[in-house]
């Protein structure tokens, strides 16, 4: 059953990977995808996103339910616990691995990640050496890019953060989901920027 609900999700996530182009021209879908088992960890915001509403999504709603269908299965990271992020962002934010690092799948070639953010929420400047693109699936944010201006991304727009290059995320009146593929040096998790 379980495996059912990753297998599941792993698939929509494939069909919303190979079938958007500029997705795809920055990472192809890995061809080596494998199972691994998953140790469950829950926090708080993945309780949120339970209940969220403010998710809406045409093209996406397939993947962003499996995602959802996903979470209670999931190990939730807690990549910045311990940080000064404060409180409030470890209580309404989240992530969690697909494919690598504690996800339900592994490969050599990417990282994929679903992040969730409810409402009014700032995700502060932070970087990594992996190169990154969100694909929003639901809802919509403000993505900021150092040396770049800000843009508001809805369903099916693309950020691309090139490596170690500063990025932060805000919400207004609406919550978003998006995917989030990692290439080039995922090993290493993100920090937040100094300022
Ligand atoms: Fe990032």
């Amino acid at each position: 059953m379980t495996r059912a609900i990753w297998d599941h999700l792993l698939s929509e996530v494939r069909k919303a990977h190979t079938s958007h182009p500029g997705l795809s021209a920055f990472c192809p879908f890995p061809e080596d995808v494998r199972e691994v088992e998953v140790l469950p960890n829950h926090i708080p915001p993945s309780d949120l996103l339970q209940a969220e509403t403010r998710l809406a999504a045409r093209r996406y709603f397939k993947v962003r339910d499996a995602f959802i269908a996903a979470s209670p299965l999931a190990r939730w990271r807690e990549t910045y616990r311990g940080t000064d992020i404060g409180q409030d962002f470890l209580d309404r934010f989240a992530c969690y691995c697909l494919i690598g690092a504690g996800g339900a799948f592994a490969s050599n070639l990417m990282s994929g990640f679903v992040v969730y953010m409810p409402p009014g929420l700032w995700y502060p400047w932070h970087h990594h050496p992996a190169e990154e693109a969100y694909l929003v699936l639901a809802g919509e944010a403000r993505f900021f890019r150092e040396g770049q201006p800000m843009e508001v991304f809805g369903e099916g727009d693309v950020s691309v953060h090139a490596s170690n290059q500063p990025h932060a995320m805000k919400t207004e009146d609406q919550a978003v989901m998006a995917y989030v593929v990692w290439r080039n040096g995922f090993g290493t998790p993100p920090v937040l920027t100094k300022t």
